[in-house]
């Protein structure tokens, strides 16, 4: 059993104020493998301050400072991925495969976009035809990151490096779900000798660490990723502090396949549901077919998840792994019996484990067709490898049904015809649209629209986030 029950507070490793052991337990197998600690307000208190004292000094670091400790991070990074690689696959379930990819591959393409963005970064801006205005951009101080457990190092990422790079100091508290990851980054921060205090990591729960830190005077942004139902819960808590809340959420990404779509888009959008075992916000998983390539594309689609394998995520392959806990597993699998009794016809997957898998949270790749808009399973964010797929008849049908969510994170859309792509990518509500399965390579903002979330990480955007802007007048140039 792992014993990683300290937290990471100015600079050294602790012990918590009091002992609250926490299991964390491998989806693969159900057992646990390791002991952390959930804090409480001490633990807390403790972190605000040693990131409140360490702000004083790291406000005023030189832009080339932060530039160089990024890239001190970066290398001890590169040292530990093979560590940080093997703890997301312990605790999350993703195979190792995808866990040396593309899980530990998020840091390593983050980490450079941010130095690239910083480098290029104005912290001071004038105002065309006013010389005597100045606007000066300053950290916003202390900021408290709460991150989910489905793309550790990718929200780690995305949250410490900008608030570093800004001037801010921080407090992180990954979930408890997947916390061995982040015990590892705090290891590489301490490794690449980021001044005690501009990062700090404790470990504990929603109701717990989380609600202390989105509530605490001495916090004075929250950068929280997970959940619509904890977003809306940390804004009511931040409230009384008017604290800034920045809030990356779930999403029901509509995936508009038209006819003249290339030959792989349906296989392509299905994979991508699949991918990380379908616990990724961004996920394509509704699939809007033209009526007429529609049977062709579900008999597609079917194909695609009965073909793809489920396995033990210790071992190498293509293959997917397990749900990231028991709970998820739960609320999974009451998705796809809704599925099921609302009438959505099923051509793929189903209830239970795959066939021959007896033990740990594993799901069947699954597939609904003739799913409405109106279903449990059509509205609600699944969060497992579970694509829903409806026809429609026109662009205007197609772009309504893509509309009507709660959601606007990723959308997506197929088809041979770019004036059309481009109609499309107008038409709808999200803060992100994919053309012909285009993911993009460059620094650049990731967020959403409606109850998706506010704010955007990624890039110059993600910089400015974690920044106060400061106009000045009478400034004399
Ligand atoms: P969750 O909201 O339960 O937990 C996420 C984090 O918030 C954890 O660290 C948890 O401890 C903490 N938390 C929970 N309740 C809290 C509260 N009341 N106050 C403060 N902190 C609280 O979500 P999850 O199950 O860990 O993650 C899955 C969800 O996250 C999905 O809905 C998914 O769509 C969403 N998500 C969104 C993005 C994005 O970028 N938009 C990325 C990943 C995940």
């Amino acid at each position: 059993m792992l014993d990683r029950r300290q937290f990471y507070i100015n600079g050294k490793w602790v012990n918590p104020a009091k002992a609250n052991d926490f299991e964390v337990i491998n989806p693969a197998t159900e057992e646990a493998f390791a002991i952390i600690s959930l804090g409480d307000q001490a633990d807390t208190d403790a972190a605000v301050t040693a990131a409140r004292n360490a702000f004083q000094s790291w406000q005023h670091s030189s832009k080339s400072e932060r530039i160089a400790l990024l890239k001190s991070i970066q290398t001890e990074y590169a040292k530990r991925e093979e560590d940080i690689a093997q703890a997301t696959t312990m605790e999350m379930g993703a195979p190792i495969t995808l866990s040396r990819t593309q899980q530990v591959g998020c840091g390593t393409g983050h980490i450079q976009k941010f130095i690239d963005s910083l480098e290029a970064f104005d912290f001071e801006e004038s105002i065309q035809g006013f010389p005597s205005e100045k606007i000066i951009k300053e950290p916003i101080g202390v900021a408290g990151l709460i991150t989910p457990w489905n793309w550790p190092m990718n929200q780690i990422f995305l949250k410490v490096i900008p608030a570093i790079a800004a001037g801010s100091t921080c407090v992180l508290k990954p979930s408890e779900i997947s916390p061995l990851s982040a015990y590892v980054f705090s290891e590489i921060m301490h490794d690449a000798g980021v001044p005690a205090g501009v990062y700090n990591m404790i470990n504990g729960d929603g109701v717990g660490v989380g609600s202390q830190m989105s509530s605490h005077k001495d916090i004075d942004m929250i950068s929280f990723t997970g959940s619509t139902r904890a977003g809306a819960l940390i804004s009511k808590a931040a409230s009384d502090t008017v604290k800034r809340v920045t809030l990356e959420l779930g999403g029901k990404g509509a995936n508009i396949v038209f006819a003249d779509a290339d030959e792989k888009a349906v296989k392509r959008g299905t994979m991508h549901v699949f991918n990380n075992s379908g616990q990724s916000c961004n996920a394509p998983t509704r699939m809007l077919v033209e009526r007429s390539y529609y049977d062709e594309a579900v008999e597609i689609a079917t194909t695609v998840a009965q073909n793809h394998t489920v396995g033990d995520p210790a071992t190498e392959g293509p293959h997917m792994g397990a749900m990231s806990s028991g709970l998820h597993y739960e609320k999974v699998q009451n998705m796809i019996d809704a599925g099921i009794k609302e009438g959505a016809r099923l051509v793929a997957g189903g209830l239970g484990r795959p066939e021959g898998i007896n033990k740990g949270f594993f799901v069947r790749p699954t597939v609904f067709a003739d799913v409405t808009n109106e279903m449990t399973v059509g509205r609600e964010e699944i969060f497992g490898p579970v694509l829903v797929m409806m026809p429609f008849d026109n662009e205007a049908q197609a772009y309504e049904l893509a509309n009507d969510t709660d959601y606007g994170l990723t959308n997506y859309v197929q088809t041979q015809d770019q004036e059309k792509a481009k109609r499309a990518a107008c038409a709808m509500r999200a803060g992100m649209i994919r053309i012909n399965g285009d993911g993009g390579a460059g620094p650049s903002p990731f967020g959403g629209y409606k109850q998706s979330g506010n704010g955007r990480e990624g890039g110059k955007w993600g910089i400015e986030d974690f920044c106060e802007i400061k106009h000045i007048t009478g400034w004399t140039p």
